[in-house]
């Protein structure tokens, strides 16, 4: 350890828990400790925590109220995660229909809330809040998955981004944790040389990113672009990672990966060393995995959660419409955490441009997900260059937002594409139920 990760650790962190309100540091020490309970044990810390978050929302949130009592329950019913079967899903329409007005809770200052929207895995961005503490608190399960490959706070990092950091506050915390924020907006020859320079100059020991784009960065390596340059790992979020993808990105940057998983209401899923397994922080909430409403021991399931932190707006049973494969056996580690073989699927894809760019979804989540006029979108690539975008309006929704976001995505993804913007009452769901929010046709290769 070297004296700036001493640093980071012991001064910077409290530092900034105490100027920012919150208590990662203290967090962070319980969650490397309880890492190693059994299985019980975690599982009484979730009940203990389950029937406080249950009284708590019965008392102070109209929408658990009212549906306690349409169900004729009482927060006494509801003793452990064995009762948890008895409450109604949450979905992701529910939270539409009723944030913030019912479900954000009245006893909690909007001072100790945060306003988030997720980029939604399915093409609907979702409004909602998380307290502070349950912020502070899932930031502390990540950094305890990063500690698992090696990191420790200071340590170098690069985070890849398809976004510009364009706030100021953002550029000092990267200062601090000593990030390097690389954008990567596009995916050209041009423009991934680049960032591959950024990556390379900075010497940072970790990288973060979407699977996606990491794998194109590997390939360019491959075409000789630099010296080698080995980072100690590579951490991987976002979207599925493919065995396909992994094995490139080790090869081409000759080290590991560690994937992960998280998704807004349920816990934070990360890579142990082993690599055998994803290892959920069961701390943050409960996980259930369900097939036709049962619960699955070992196997294919819909996700649910119940994030046991977050009391602005607590979600209770949500359906978050991820599939993943959970596992029974204990994992050689010796972490008593659950288990989870892998995460199965949130629909993603890239589209390429005539002039060779790749255009990934995730630019279009974080676009619409704070344009309060769009309910849902996709995007259909019929020709190289020909696209078709679909937008589903809200009540909020005006004529001249058509324009302007035709204009947007243009300059994003370039004017060698033809565009057409269209409003829709709706957007179908494929064949397996799944919503699709790129379409790429089959016939439109995506080599580099
Ligand atoms: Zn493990």
């Amino acid at each position: 350890m070297s004296l700036y990760n001493w640093v980071s650790e012991r001064v910077v962190l409290p530092a900034s828990d105490v100027l920012l309100k919150r208590s990662i540091a203290r967090d962070l020490k319980f969650l490397f400790d309880s890492q190693w309970w059994s299985r019980a044990d975690l599982e009484e810390y979730q009940d203990e925590r389950l029937r406080e978050l249950i009284r708590h929302a019965f008392d102070n949130v109209p929408y658990y109220n009212d549906l306690f009592k349409r169900c004729k329950l009482t927060p006494g019913d509801i003793r452990s995660q064995r009762d948890l079967h008895k409450i109604p899903f949450l979905t992701k329409d529910l939270i539409r229909q009723n944030f913030p007005h019912r479900l954000a809770a009245r006893n909690i200052p909007a001072a100790q809330t945060i306003a988030k929207a997720s980029s939604g895995s399915t093409g609907e961005p979702l409004r909602y809040a998380l307290s502070k503490d349950s912020y502070g608190f899932k930031i502390a399960c990540f950094l305890r998955g990063w500690y698992w490959m090696g990191y420790r706070l200071g340590d170098r990092y690069v985070k890849l981004s398809v976004h510009s950091r364009g706030n100021t506050e953002k550029k000092i915390q990267d200062r601090i944790n000593n990030c390097v924020y690389v954008n990567s907006p596009y995916l050209t020859n041009e423009n991934v040389h680049d960032c591959l320079g950024q990556i390379i100059r900075s010497r940072a020991k970790f990288i973060r990113g979407y699977p996606t784009v990491l794998d194109v960065f590997a390939r360019h390596l491959e075409n000789g672009s630099g010296e080698r340059y080995v980072p100690v790992a590579i951490s991987t979020n976002g979207e599925p990672l493919y065995p396909v993808q992994r094995k490139n990105i080790e090869e081409r940057f000759l080290c590991p990966v560690f994937d992960s998983y998280s998704a807004e209401g349920v816990s934070v899923m990360m890579e142990c060393p082993t690599h055998q397994t994803y290892h959920v922080a069961s701390e943050y909430g409960i996980t259930e995995v369900l097939k036709d409403g049962e619960p699955v021991e070992e196997g294919v399931g819909e996700i649910v959660g119940t994030d046991l932190h977050n009391y602005a707006m607590p979600f209770i049973r949500y359906q978050v419409k991820d599939i993943g494969t959970v596992k029974k056996k204990t994992c050689a580690c010796g972490r008593g955490l659950p288990l989870f073989e892998r995460i199965e699927g949130r629909d993603t894809d890239i589209l390429v441009t005539p002039s060779g760019k790749h255009i990934t979804f995730y630019f279009f989540a974080v676009y619409f997900m704070w344009n309060e006029g769009v309910e849902m979108f996709q995007l259909r690539q019929h020709q190289p260059d020909q696209m078709t975008l679909k937008l589903v309006p809200t009540a909020l929704f005006k004529k001249q937002m058509k324009d302007r976001i035709h204009d947007d995505i243009i300059r994003h993804i370039g004017e060698d594409v033809h565009l057409d913007v269209e409003v829709v009452d709706d957007i179908p769901l494929t064949s397996s139920g799944k919503r699709r929010f790129f379409v790429r046709d089959p016939n439109i290769s995506m080599t580099l």
